[in-house]
């Protein structure tokens, strides 16, 4: 099945081929049609499915017929993070190239102003976070009325992160006669009961075996104590096959304290969690898609759902509380078809969590040798290759980028950084404060231009 076969607009197909794309994935030979004949959805189905362009794509062809009216939007979309809604934003700019649609963005920590001044002109589709939506709505600066397309993607997100009373509320805001589209990885028994009360005869799809592993990672599983963490990180990040790679930890303060010692080892690294701004975060990620950086220390906010092209490796720098999460880091390799490898450092402590994830996954991980030493430890001294061939390609290219900056920008550069603070000795169940999944709303930076733009002008 082709995509012309699944009733696309001619714009749409040119765009699509322009996207690259030969041939529909399954979510999408399964959803397009059913969306595109009026038809309510459940779709159980991961990020790296195509999952976004399967309701992308029909949406941009609904909304190509009508207009637009002020504070009415003609659709909406809910997304957990700000960094998946902005992403679903530059799918709909790439799709949408051949259409004239206006879309916003309604995302914590960007001024409210600019948001409300977009919707005063009226917008086809609204792509928002729970939080924020809400916060608006109730200052009487939006009507969900005219909203007769609703989507809300990854589900089971929502419901960690405790946003599903919020949406329940939206929902009843929107009007009865709508279409209702619902994605998610997974379908427990509160998201079901939420599809029941708010979709019509929804056409159900499943594409992948919930909480399945992708086939082209390979992965592993490093026993290590806690003391040497670090250590064994720093070798694992010298492998020769280590392009780009993501490592997450359960703590933003372990994110924070890492990337700096990462940072003084001579790694081009660079942190994202949800105690930074979000132009922060958008710079982080740029800097990283740019190839500026080529290490990322990141907490679950950025597990899932972020599409960062390339990524080689990830690295579990403490084993997830929740197997859940693993399924979603390590899923930011292997996309696309292309190989990649997850490694997870394993203290004595971790183990209840490493049984978690291979009961959930079905799925037995392999011991790593880190190269005859017992796993844990380093390298006898004598042993270790000379220092200059163990320096991994993004620590030569940082050294290299130092000795060409000017004088001044070197004079500039902090000479000593204060010692790292000790890592929390012991894993245990986290606060909701130290978890990064809280609604991450609240900070009033500038709108960045491309969260704010009509598409194809
Ligand atoms: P998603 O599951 O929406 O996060 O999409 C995962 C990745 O698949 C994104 O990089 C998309 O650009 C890409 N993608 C979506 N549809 C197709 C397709 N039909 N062929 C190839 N790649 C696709």
């Amino acid at each position: 099945m082709s995509f012309a076969d699944l009733g696309l607009s001619d714009e749409l197909l040119s765009a699509v081929t322009g996207a690259g794309y030969t041939e529909p994935t399954p979510v999408q030979k399964q959803a397009i049609p059913s969306v595109l004949m009026g038809k309510d959805l459940i779709a159980i189905a991961q990020t790296g499915t195509g999952k976004t362009a399967a309701f992308v794509l029909p949406m941009i062809d609904i909304l190509g017929e009508g207009r637009t009216r002020a504070l009415m939007p003609r659709s909406l979309i809910l997304e957990p993070t700000r960094e998946l809604a902005a992403q679903v934003a530059e799918n709909f700019e790439k799709y949408g190239v051949n259409h004239k649609l206006s879309m916003a963005l309604l995302i914590g920590g960007v001024q409210m102003g600019d948001q409300v001044k977009a919707l005063q002109s009226g917008v086809d589709v609204l792509i928002a976070t729970p939080g924020r939506l809400m916060d608006l709505f109730q200052r009487g600066k939006i009507l969900l009325t005219g909203c007769d397309l609703l989507v809300i993607d990854e589900a089971d997100r929502m419901l960690d992160m405790g946003f599903i009373p919020d949406i329940e509320e939206i929902c009843t805001k929107l009007p009865k006669q709508r279409q209702t589209l619902l994605f998610s990885a997974t379908m427990p028994p509160v998201i079901k009961k939420l599809a029941d009360k708010f979709l019509t005869n929804p056409k159900q799809i499943e594409v992948a075996r919930p909480a399945s592993t992708n086939v082209n990672i390979t992965q592993w599983v490093v026993p290590v104590s806690g003391q040497k963490k670090r250590a064994t990180l720093e070798r694992l990040l010298e492998a020769d096959d280590l392009n780009t790679a993501i490592i997450f930890a359960n703590r933003k303060t372990t994110v924070r304290d890492l990337n700096k010692a990462l940072q003084r080892s001579g790694f081009r690294s660079g942190e994202i969690h949800g105690d930074m701004e979000q132009p922060q975060r958008l710079a982080e990620l740029d800097r990283f898609k740019k190839g500026d950086i080529n290490i990322l220390v990141a907490s679950d906010v950025a597990a899932r759902g972020l599409d960062i092209k390339g990524v080689s490796h990830v690295f579990n720098y403490d084993a997830p509380w929740h197997p859940d999460d693993y399924v979603h880091r390590i899923g930011r390799t292997g996309r696309a078809g292309a190989k990649g490898a997850a490694f997870t450092l394993v203290t004595p402590d971790d183990a209840e969590n490493i049984d978690n994830i291979e009961k959930l996954t079905g799925h037995k991980i392999d011991r790593y040798d880190m190269g005859g030493a017992p796993a844990e430890a380093e390298a006898p001294r004598e042993e270790k290759p000379k220092r200059e061939d163990r320096k991994p390609a993004g620590r030569k290219k940082a050294e290299e980028k130092r000795e060409k900056a000017p004088v001044r920008e070197r004079e500039a550069a902090p000479k000593r950084e204060p010692a790292p603070r000790r890592e929390e000795a012991k894993a245990r169940p986290p606060r909701r404060d130290e978890r990064d999944e809280g609604p991450d709303e609240g900070w009033n930076g500038p709108v960045p231009d491309f969260l704010n733009f009509t598409l194809s002008e």
